[in-house]
C-alpha cells in the first residue's frame, strides 16, 4: 500500500481518486471508489460531498 493511493471504505480497493458520500444506511461520511459510489448513489438519502485525489500536489509541467 502506497501513500499516494487511498483505499475505499467499503470494498478496500485502493485507487488515486475517492468519492465522499453518505446515505441513510451509511450515515457517516465515507470515501469510496467509483464502483461503490454508483452503488451508494442508488440508495435512499444519498449525499455527495466531493472527491479527493492522491496527487493534488502534483507539479504542473
Ligand atoms: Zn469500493
Amino acid at each position: 500500500m502506497t501513500e499516494s493511493d487511498f483505499s475505499c471504505d467499503l470494498c478496500r480497493l485502493a485507487g488515486p481518486v475517492q468519492y465522499r458520500v453518505c446515505s441513510h444506511s451509511e450515515p457517516q461520511w465515507k470515501f469510496v471508489c467509483r464502483t461503490c459510489w454508483t452503488r451508494v448513489a442508488a440508495q435512499q438519502g444519498y449525499r455527495y460531498g466531493g472527491t479527493r485525489k492522491a496527487d493534488r500536489r502534483r507539479r504542473k509541467r
